[in-house]
């Protein structure tokens, strides 16, 4: 995954991110760890081409749906809570 450091404008937002980039990551259920980083459409990306990887192993389109809807969820929320904790030290 690349991050495009140079992106943010703000020193103070600036320096935010990078504790952010080297500090939090959020592990899914089957062990792999995601970094969250500050830029939303790739952390997005990050957490699509992770739950491909889960869902490509599943012959059934039901079931790879369902299990990608699953897997967004526990993710999506796994970010939302770490987020939520570093915010609170920042
Ligand atoms: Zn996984």
């Amino acid at each position: 995954m690349l991050v495009k450091k140079r992106k943010l404008h703000h020193k103070k937002e600036a320096s935010i991110a990078q504790q952010n980039v080297h500090l939090i990551a959020v592990k899914c259920e089957c062990g792999k760890e995601i970094l969250l980083v500050p830029d939303l459409k790739a952390m997005a990306e990050a957490i699509d081409a992770h739950v491909k990887e889960h869902c490509k192993r599943e012959t059934n389109p039901e079931k790879a749906a369902a299990e990608s809807e699953r897997l967004w969820n526990l993710l999506v929320a796994a970010v939302f809570e770490k987020a939520a904790k570093e915010a609170e030290f920042t």
